[in-house]
């Protein structure tokens, strides 16, 4: 095997065709170029995540007769990501943000696709590019989620300053994210499929949460600290988190960097993956299907009788590999994805 592949749902609902077209890409790529193919269940966000959901993606997978190598679940990951986050903290490169969602939004300006690019209100005014300097202090240490749960941290939901008395927390405790400091800087970086793109991470979106308000891991730093420890070479999406990239190789680097002394950690060598964004299932106006209109699961599709080869003829026809929509064993269409990656 010459390297490793990830297949990375989030259990926030039933699979469904995004994820299919998703998973023939994945799989195409492992058998092109003989790499190891990873399922990583990203249930990061558990205020959305199901069991039920976990399981159907096993059991999907299997049905549809997609194998992998290794599993692994984020839920099970947290220590890992609040020692990447004491590292991190340890070089001053994260720092507590109390904006609430409100006045991000009030406060500053968004992106053509409607992010929030964060100007730095909450970011120390010690920080430098390389970090937050804490002349003679010791390091910041940063809770777990855990205790932020015991602490009642976790029940604090509205935005509303005078409700926070009722849990008579301090100042330090009032709900807030983790960013992480982003430095202004143009990364340059190669998609397969669509070319190189030159992106400034602080431009697109400025420093990002590492943590959320409620204490989550956020996508972008577990997905970064994973594709780290897992040594993935490979990685393959939907169009849909391609403006994530440049910030994710940014965060990537600097986990790496700080994490390198920590040889508990068990991190191979960073080396940049190859990247590649698919199209994704669109409308008849081109536009992206949201979660919704992928207008039944997969699961439903098994139980009304419909079989994995038609679903794969359906859908390489409806994205434009194939000419008919002519059932298709699993072999044949990654055949036929094969030839365009
Ligand atoms: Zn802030």
């Amino acid at each position: 095997m010459s390297g490793t592949i990830r297949f990375a749902p989030s259990p926030t609902g039933y699979l469904h065709e995004g994820h299919l077209l998703s998973a023939l890409f994945v799989w195409a790529a492992a058998k092109k170029w003989n790499l190891r193919v990873h399922l990583r269940i990203e249930d990061h966000d558990q205020g959305r995540a199901r069991k039920e959901y976990i399981d159907s993606i096993r059991e999907d997978l299997a049905w549809l007769g997609f194998t992998y190598d290794s599993e692994s679940i984020q839920s099970d990951r947290s220590e890992i990501y609040q020692r990447v986050l004491q590292h991190l903290a340890e070089r001053g490169l994260v720092y507590p943000c109390y904006c609430s969602r409100k006045q991000l939004l009030a406060e500053n300006p968004r992106s053509e696709t409607g992010e929030v690019i964060y100007q730095g209100k909450c970011r120390p005014k010690c920080s430098t590019e390389s970090g937050i300097e804490k002349p003679g202090g010791s390091p910041p240490s940063f809770h777990s989620v855990e205790d932020d749960i015991r602490a009642g941290f976790h029940s604090v939901e509205d935005d509303s300053l005078e409700n926070h008395s009722i849990f008579r927390i301090p100042d330090s405790e009032l709900p807030h994210s983790l960013r992480v400091v982003v430095s202004d800087k143009v990364i340059e970086w190669c998609d397969e499929r669509l070319g190189t793109f030159y992106e400034n991470p602080k431009k697109q979106c400025g420093d990002f949460p590492i943590r959320d308000r409620d204490g989550y891991w956020t996508y972008q730093f577990a997905v970064c600290v994973d594709d780290l420890a897992q040594g993935i070479t490979h990685i393959i999406r939907g169009e849909d988190i391609l403006n994530s990239t440049a910030r994710q190789i940014a965060l990537t680097e600097m986990i790496a960097d700080a994490c390198q002394g920590d040889a508990t950690l068990h991190f191979p060598p960073y080396q940049r993956p190859k990247y590649l964004h698919h199209p994704l299932i669109v409308d008849s106006t081109g536009k992206k299907l949201s979660k919704r209109e992928h207008a039944h699961s997969l699961r439903q599709d098994k139980e009304t009788g419909t079989t994995p080869e038609q679903l794969f003829g359906r859908l390489l026809f409806k994205v434009g590999i194939a000419q008919s929509d002519t059932p298709t064993p699993l072999d044949a269409a990654l055949g036929q994805i094969i030839r365009i990656l």
